[in-house]
């Protein structure tokens, strides 16, 4: 993936005593004691098995077998989990080249986002690319530019709405996949840009891809089931489903990087330089929660361990409970705080903190 940026990004000091190049050496080290490779294993490989047969089985016994109403309700909140199950634990790994160490078995994780309706080369612009490089910078993270009905940044402008938008955050939230689907997509292709960042053309593959996943899409998620169970059953059953997608999808990415003690550091101009090597940033602006849990690491894909996610992409999350151990004493051996929350219930609580506080006008 090239990006073709029309507008300076910031750039990172490269330090001679490099905090990402020692934590590099010692994750290496404790992988070669292990005698394993950093990419997914058998662990994952089920798990993405199991996702993709709970969601095609589910489909097909919503649309083709569909149950009473109240049962349809929940089977539809269970198929909107699994939409974002399939997101954080295979398309996710898929994306960075985490899941496999064969290339092909990473496109093929990565492209179960076109199975969701997605676009996989605009998530890996989006994510892989920008999120990843340019983390909590605002006017660059388009993970932080929700729109103008929240403020994401202390630097970002202050609306009179933004006062309440640590009660309403919920409701945007759950239209996020919705949006995503049928509107971020489409304003990404036809800009050409992803928030302020140009991306290259793209091939006639890519375009070919785009267009598909949105006509299968349509097919599948759209016309087949109103025409299997007509216009209401379909409505109620996809809005369902996709409001439970989008919440969860949203909250769990949001819970990693905008929290009451992560950070957001700006720019220093006129060399538009970055204060903190590349490492040091990511430890900054990135939070972990609920790591002791193991049912919640197996549910997100191990994004609850964000930090070692952001030093180390391309390790898959199965890695991350022990590679934490390590990431943990380098923080504290250079200084850096580590910031964790022990449960989804106190991260929620300092990401709802957050926001009420983005929601009170900047003290100039
Ligand atoms: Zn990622």
């Amino acid at each position: 993936m090239q990006t073709n940026p029309t507008f300076s990004t910031p750039k990172f000091p490269v330090s001679t005593k490099s905090l990402h190049a020692e934590l590099k050496r010692r994750v290496n080290e404790y992988l070669d004691q292990q005698g394993v490779i950093g990419t997914g294993n058998f662990k994952l490989f089920s798990k993405a098995i199991i996702l993709i047969s709970l969601f095609v089985i589910t489909y097909v016994h919503l649309v083709f077998f569909t149950p009473p109403v109240f049962f349809a309700i929940l089977e539809c909140a269970f198929f909107g989990c699994l939409i974002a199950a399939i997101g954080f634990n295979v398309m996710h790994d898929g994306s960075h080249g985490s899941f496999s160490k064969y290339a092909w078995l990473n496109k093929l994780a990565s492209s179960s986002i076109s199975v969701l309706g997605a676009s996989r080369f605009m998530w890996g612009m989006k994510h892989v690319t920008i999120h990843h490089t340019y983390t909590n910078i605002d006017g660059v993270d388009d993970d932080i530019e929700v729109g103008v009905l929240m403020r994401m940044a202390p630097t970002q402008k202050h609306y009179l709405v933004h006062r309440f938008q640590h009660v309403y955050f919920w409701v945007l939230y759950m239209l996020l996949y919705i949006f995503w689907i049928f509107f971020a997509d489409y304003k990404k292709y036809f800009s050409k840009k992803i928030g302020s960042i140009s991306f290259k053309s793209m091939t006639f593959m890519e375009h070919f891809e785009f267009w598909a996943v949105k006509l299968y899409h349509a097919t599948v998620f759209v016309a087949l089931p109103i025409y299997m169970l007509g216009w209401v059953s379909w409505l109620v059953g996809f809005l369902v489903a996709t409001f439970v997608a989008g919440f969860v999808l949203s909250i769990v990415f949001q819970l990693a990087h905008t929290v009451d003690e992560t950070e957001f550091p700006i720019a220093i101009q006129p060399e538009n330089r970055m204060p903190d090597e590349f490492a040091a940033h990511q430890i900054q602006t990135t939070a972990n929660f609920a790591t002791k849990s193991k049912m919640i690491s197996w549910l997100v894909g191990g994004l609850n361990f964000q930090i070692e996610h952001h030093l180390f992409p391309k390790i898959s999350h199965v890695h991350y409970p022990a590679i934490s151990k390590i990431v943990k004493e380098a923080c504290a051996d250079f200084k850096l705080k580590y910031i964790e929350y022990p449960t989804v219930g106190s991260a929620i609580k300092a990401h709802v903190n957050f926001l009420r506080s983005m929601s009170k006008p900047a003290v100039v």
